[in-house]
């Protein structure tokens, strides 16, 4: 392993959080330092409005282990964490808010559930919230359901307090609202050893929630969007093209029936119904005309995967050379 390595990089994604950050510095640096690790602190400013980023440069300018990337306008949560997983160099990468919502005091014990007992991802367990009920109650009703479609048994997905080995984050891509779901986002890329601790939570103590209400619909439309791309992501076709097809059959097959109704109607010198006069020809027409667009889409999704010029990207475990 790499002798400059250090045992861990803590991950801080911040958006006009100018009062939290030098306490959280304080406390940060005094836990590592009673505990002898050797760290980095990288702080991702996602465009604030305040002095946040010239609090992280006067704190960078005493401290050699702080490191600060700034976006240039406020790109959301999941790219900070994205920029900051890609800058992380430490064999552990933990994450926590800005806020102090998020105890240091958890560090140690997140450490070593990933070194000494093997764990990829431990996610924090807000166990007793101190958030308000609007948004504890519907925070419950996320995480049974991520809990149902992705099988990961955690009670709390959502945390900011998570701590990685170095090569989960290096192998997953956090973007949109996916910050949400990290912990599925790692399963998909193989990593199965996903544990969760209780986590001590405080109440925000400066300034206010960066997520407003519409978090319930985004988190859910992502939600659906990580189901789809985990089941289907890499062949759209089986979806679409399955679909599609049965639509089709099921609209021709009626069509081939009205046609046969009618010509045997004929041929017992029956007066057979118009075919506009019924409703199954309309439901036939419909379907076919679906079934093909269905199709079509499902081609159209296998083109653009084999354009994706990283599509093999994140395969490889180990090798030896
Ligand atoms: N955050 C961010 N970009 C955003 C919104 C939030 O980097 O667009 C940061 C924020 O500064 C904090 C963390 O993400 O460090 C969690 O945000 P917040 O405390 O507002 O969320 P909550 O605790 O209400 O879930
Ligand atoms: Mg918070």
């Amino acid at each position: 392993m790499n002798a400059d390595k250090p045992n861990l990089s803590i991950v801080i994604p911040l958006y006009n959080e100018e009062e939290s950050l030098p306490e959280l510095m304080a406390w940060i640096e005094r836990v590592v330092t009673e505990n002898g690790f050797t760290y980095e602190t990288i702080f991702v400013d996602d465009g604030s409005t305040d002095t946040s980023w010239e609090v992280v440069e006067s704190l960078a300018a005493v401290n050699p282990h702080i490191k600060g990337i700034r976006f240039r306008r406020n790109y959301g949560k999941s790219a900070a964490l994205y920029c900051g997983f890609a800058a992380a160099q430490g064999e552990v990468v933990i994450t926590m808010d800005a806020d102090l919502q998020d105890s240091p005091d958890e560090i140690p014990a997140l450490y070593r559930m990933i070194i000494q007992e093997g764990y990829d991802l431990v996610s924090g367990w807000k166990k007793k919230r101190y958030d308000p009920l609007g948004k504890t109650l519907p925070s419950k009703f996320f995480n049974a359901t991520a809990r149902l479609v992705s099988g990961i048994k955690l009670h709390d997905f959502n945390s900011g307090l998570k701590a990685y080995r170095s090569k989960v984050v290096k192998s997953i891509e956090v973007y949109g609202e996916m910050h949400r779901y990290i912990p599925i986002l790692a399963k998909w890329a193989g990593f199965r050893r996903i544990g969760e601790k209780v986590v001590h939570h405080r109440a925000r103590k400066y300034g206010k929630s960066k997520f407003g209400w519409e978090r319930m619909i985004k988190g859910y439309l992502d939600l659906i969007s990580v189901m789809f791309i985990s089941r289907f992501g890499k062949s759209p076709m089986y979806l679409f093209g399955g679909l599609g097809t049965l639509m089709f059959l099921l609209g021709g097959g009626t069509t081939l029936y009205l046609i046969i109704e009618k010509l045997s109607k004929l041929s017992q010198g029956l007066i057979p119904r118009d075919v506009t006069d019924q409703p199954l020809f309309y439901i036939a027409i419909a379907a076919v005309v679906i079934g093909v667009q269905l199709f079509l889409a499902g081609f159209l999704g296998e083109l653009i995967g084999r354009n994706s010029t990283d599509r093999n990207k994140y395969l490889i475990d180990e090798t030896i050379e």
